[in-house]
């Protein structure tokens, strides 16, 4: 894609984005597509032409309205992007230059990743990493790289591959199928929680040596229950959290990174004061630059090319808000890709 200059005529090409309204305080909210122009973003130092984005978990809550995470209306949902800067404001950037934006408060308080363009501060993005291209970074997206974070993050904290197996919840989803793949590849013997045992053999192929059904992890939790892995990626919380903690072995660690089975956390610290056990929060939202560039690298770097392409199914920008309904629903294996192709800038004519 040609580099523009801030003046450039793309300020008034038109581009397609999805628009959630909320018409009155005691009304629903309303999706739709719109089409729009650059001066209508939000403030922001970068242009950006949208090559890829993706649907994750949070955006299916976003266009849904199943929980507040859009907190300013109108919003364009979206909480990743990668494409192409279009106008740069900031001597950091250059037009041209290819970059990847996740969280930040994009598609929630700040226009995010679902129209053709967007405009973020300069402070925001990393550069795409060096082998990956805009649609496999969107492969990825916000739920690979929370999964590389909770990888650092057990890893630091002394979990090893020798240390014995680590757990991976909400398995066959886009964070867990991520966590799976980059563990095994890691060397780390790696047991996948799911509620859909007829992926198991899905799992495998990501690397899964053991497979355990959602339902052994669902029960009301006892304080403490036989040690049974070293540590644990997590993210589905509530109860199936409190269990995870009750059965890490003594001296474990594990990364808490999501909710989709809920926000509470009824269990006991007897984990933490008998055998030691840390529990580790992970937010991919506002991380610091250098540990995304880490994360990034890593996936870059370690990231089995086959085994994401076997998680990531492709669609195209008219699919999204069915997506992110099949996304809240648990219908939705692996990663969804979203090439923006069709909401892509064209000149006013
Ligand atoms: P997905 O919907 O792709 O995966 C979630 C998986 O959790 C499902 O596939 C399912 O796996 C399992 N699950 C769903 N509902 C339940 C339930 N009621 N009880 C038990 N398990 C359930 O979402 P993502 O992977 O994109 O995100 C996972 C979580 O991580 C979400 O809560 C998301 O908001 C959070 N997240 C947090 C981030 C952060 O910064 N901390 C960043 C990214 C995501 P299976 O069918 O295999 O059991």
């Amino acid at each position: 894609m040609a580099a523009r200059s801030p003046e450039s005529p793309c300020m008034t090409d038109r581009f397609d984005a999805i628009l959630i309204t909320r018409p009155g305080e005691m009304e629903g909210q309303r999706v739709e597509v719109v089409t729009m122009t650059a001066d209508e973003l939000m403030p922001g130092e970068l242009l950006i032409a949208v090559e890829a984005s993706t649907v994750n978990y949070k955006d299916g809550l976003a266009i849904t309205g199943t929980a507040p995470v859009v907190r300013r209306f109108p919003m364009i949902p979206g909480v990743d992007l990668a494409g192409t800067i279009l106008a740069s404001d900031s001597a950091d950037w250059r037009a041209g230059e290819r970059v990847v934006v996740n969280g930040w408060g994009l598609g929630e308080v700040h226009y995010g990743g679902f129209a053709g363009m967007a405009r973020v501060k300069a402070g925001w993005p990393i550069r795409l990493p060096a082998g990956l291209s805009a649609e496999e970074a969107m492969a990825i997206g916000t739920a690979g790289y929370t999964a590389m974070l909770a990888v650092i993050a057990i890893e630091a904290a002394g979990v090893t591959p020798d240390s014995g197996p680590v757990l991976v919840t909400g398995a066959s989803g886009g964070v867990g199928s991520v966590a799976v793949t980059l563990l095994a590849g890691a060397g780390y013997t790696v047991i996948a929680a799911t509620g859909r045992i007829e992926e198991a053999d899905y799992l495998r192929g990501l690397g899964a040596s053991e497979i355990v059904a959602r339902g052994e992890l669902a029960g009301a939790p006892r304080p403490l229950a036989k040690e049974r892995w070293a540590g644990a990626i997590d993210s589905v919380g509530g109860v199936t959290l409190a269990n995870v903690l009750s059965m890490t072995r003594y001296g474990g660690a594990v990364a808490a990174c999501g909710n989709a089975g809920g926000m509470d956390l009824p269990g006991s610290v007897a984990p933490f004061i008998l055998r030691g056990v840390r529990l580790i929060g992970i937010d991919s939202v506002r991380q610091p630059i250098p540990a995304r560039v880490t994360a990034w690298e890593r996936l870059a770097r370690e990231l089995d090319r086959g085994r994401l392409q076997a998680m990531t199914k492709r669609i195209g920008f008219a699919d999204i808000v069915g997506a992110a309904a099949d996304i809240v629903d648990g219908k939705v294996r692996g990663r969804l890709v979203v090439d923006m192709a069709g909401a892509a800038g064209r000149r006013h004519i």
